[in-house]
C-alpha cells in the first residue's frame, strides 16, 4: 500500500476515541484529553495541546506509547510532534489556573473547596456495592466521610487495579461536598501532585504551593505508588503529610500495594504511611461481581437475562473495570444491532475479552492437583524417588503439563526436579499408552484435566 493512502486525520479520530482505554482514565482526563490533530507532514504527524506543561508531560510519559499505537494503524508514521497551540481549549481536569498560580486578588476569591470538577459523578457511596472483598475499605471510607474526628491517619487503601480505590475516594469527596461544604477537600492523583509541584518549582511558587496543600481539611492522593523513586516529590509530599497530620487533618491515600510492599519509598515515609489504618481491597468474589452487574443493570433499567449476568460474573474475574467494560459492550451491541441478549451473543461479542480472562493453568497447579488426587506429596513431584506409587502420578503430572500448558519439554523437566527432556517425553508416551488400556487411569486424567482447565 502506498504510504500516502493513509488518512492520518481519520486515524487520529480512531485513536482519540480509545485514548482513555489505552492510557487509563487518569492520564486521559489529566492530560491527553486536550490533544488535537494539526497536520500530517508525511511520516510525521503534528498534534497540539494548549500549554507547554501539558506538552512536556505528554512527551515525557505518553508519547512513545502513542506512537506505537499510531504505527499499528499506519506503519509509515515514524514520529509524532506535539506543539503548543493557545487556541486549543484546555480540556483536562487540571484547573486552568490553580489558586497558587494566581497572585492576583480576584483569582484568590475562587472557592478553594470546590474540587468536584475532577470527580466522577457515578463514584458515590450509593453506587458502591459492598461485599466481603471490600467491606473493610468501604467501612473505613464511610467513617472518614461521616465523622469530624480523625480516628486513623492516614487511611491507606490498597488493592489491585480496577477494584474500587478511586471510586471510594471520590465517594468521600462527594459526601463531604454535599454534607460538609465548609470543609476544604482536595482529591488529586499522585501524578498530578507531582506535576503541580514541579510547576510550582519552575514558577518559584513553592510557598504558595505549600500553603495551598497545607490549608486543607481532607487531602486525598490517589495512586501514591507513582511517587516511588521520585525523591524530591516524595520529600515534598512527606512534609505536606507531616504538617497535615500535626494539624490533625485527615489524609486518605491509595496505592496498588501496601506500604510495606511499596518499592522505592524512603523508610521514614513507609513507616508513616502505615501509621493509620491500612485497608486492603481483595480481588473480587463471584458474589460481588454478580452484585455489581445486577446493580448496574437495575440502574440502567435494561433487562438482561440472569444467565448472561451469571456467565459474565463467572468469566470476567480480572477486575471490576473490565467487568463494566464487558457489560457496556453488550449494551452497546444491543442498542446498535437490536435483538435480545443471549448467552450466545454475549460469547460472540466478548470473544477477545473472554480469551484474555481464561485462567492459565501452571505446572505448579498441575503438580498440586495431581499429588492431591493420588495422595502423594507435592514434593514427590520433584524428588528422585522411582517407586511406582510416586513415579506414576509424576508421569501423569508431566503428561498434563504437556497437554494443558504451552511449556516445552525441557521447561517441564526443569520443574520436575531438573529432569531431562527425554524423561518427560518418555512419561508422555507412557501415559498415552496406558490410557488406551486402563479405564480407571483414563478417568483420572479426564477428571484432572477438567478440574484444571476450569
Ligand atoms: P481503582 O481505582 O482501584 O483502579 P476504580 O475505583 O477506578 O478502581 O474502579 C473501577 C471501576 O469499577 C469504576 O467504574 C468503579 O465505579 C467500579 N467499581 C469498583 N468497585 C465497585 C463496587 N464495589 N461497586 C460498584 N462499582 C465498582
Ligand atoms: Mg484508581
Amino acid at each position: 500500500m502506498n504510504a500516502h493512502t493513509y488518512d492520518q486525520q481519520a486515524i487520529w479520530r480512531d485513536i482519540a476515541v480509545s485514548l482513555q482505554e489505552i492510557f487509563g482514565e487518569n492520564a486521559y482526563r489529566g492530560w491527553l484529553k486536550s490533544l488535537r490533530f494539526e497536520e500530517d507532514l508525511g511520516g510525521k504527524v503534528v498534534l497540539s495541546v494548549p500549554t507547554p506543561f501539558i506538552r512536556d508531560w505528554i512527551q515525557a510519559r505518553y508519547l512513545s506509547k502513542l506512537l506505537a499505537c499510531w504505527q499499528e494503524k499506519s506503519p509509515d508514521v515514524h514520529a509524532i510532534d506535539v506543539i503548543v497551540n493557545d487556541a486549543v481549549p484546555v480540556l483536562t481536569d487540571e484547573p486552568t489556573q490553580a489558586p497558587f498560580m494566581m497572585p492576583d486578588v480576584e483569582a484568590r476569591k475562587a472557592p478553594l473547596n470546590d474540587h468536584t470538577a475532577g470527580l466522577d459523578p457515578r463514584f458515590t457511596f450509593e453506587n458502591f456495592v459492598v461485599g466481603k472483598p471490600n467491606e473493610l475499605a468501604y467501612a473505613a471510607a464511610r467513617r472518614v466521610a461521616e465523622t469530624d474526628q480523625v480516628n486513623f491517619n492516614p487511611l491507606f487503601l490498597y488493592g489491585g487495579v480496577g477494584l474500587g480505590k478511586t471510586h471510594l475516594m471520590h465517594a468521600v469527596a462527594w459526601h463531604l461536598h454535599i454534607h460538609r461544604k465548609d470543609r476544604k477537600v482536595i482529591y488529586m492523583s499522585a501524578e498530578k501532585f507531582m506535576y503541580q509541584f514541579i510547576r510550582a518549582l519552575r514558577n518559584k511558587n513553592i510557598i504558595d504551593f505549600r500553603e495551598y496543600f497545607r490549608s486543607v481539611d481532607v487531602l486525598m492522593i490517589d495512586d501514591v505508588q507513582f511517587i516511588s523513586g521520585k525523591e524530591s516529590t516524595q520529600e515534598e509530599f512527606f512534609h505536606t503529610f507531616n504538617s497535615l497530620v500535626d494539624q490533625k487533618k485527615q489524609i486518605i491515600l491509595s496505592a496498588d500495594k501496601s506500604p510495606s510492599e511499596m518499592q522505592g519509598i524512603e523508610e521514614r515515609m513507609r513507616s508513616r504511611l502505615g501509621w493509620g489504618l491500612v485497608a486492603d481491597i481483595h480481588p473480587t468474589s463471584y458474589e460481588l461481581r454478580l452484585g455489581i452487574l445486577q446493580s448496574k443493570v437495575e440502574k440502567l433499567d435494561v433487562t438482561i437475562p440472569a444467565e448472561v449476568l451469571e456467565f459474565l460474573a463467572y468469566k470476567i474475574t480480572s477486575n471490576i473495570r473490565e467487568l463494566e467494560g464487558a457489560l457496556n459492550r453488550i449494551l452497546a451491541h444491543v442498542t446498535l444491532v437490536g435483538g435480545k441478549v443471549s448467552l450466545e451473543t454475549t460469547q460472540q461479542v466478548l470473544k477477545d475479552l473472554l480469551r484474555a480472562n481464561e485462567r492459565h493453568v501452571t505446572i505448579e497447579d498441575i503438580q498440586r492437583q495431581v499429588a492431591e488426587h493420588f495422595n502423594v506429596r507435592t514434593s514427590d513431584m520433584h524428588s528422585p524417588k522411582r517407586l511406582r506409587c510416586v513415579a506414576r502420578p509424576r508421569q501423569v503430572a508431566m503428561y498434563l503439563s504437556k497437554q494443558l500448558t504451552t511449556r516445552s519439554l525441557p521447561e517441564i523437566g526443569k520443574k520436575f526436579g531438573g529432569r531431562d527432556h527425554t524423561t518427560v517425553m518418555h512419561a508422555v508416551k507412557k501415559i498415552e499408552e496406558l490410557k488406551l488400556g486402563d479405564i480407571s487411569l483414563r478417568n483420572d486424567i479426564d477428571l484432572l484435566s477438567r478440574i484444571l482447565s476450569n
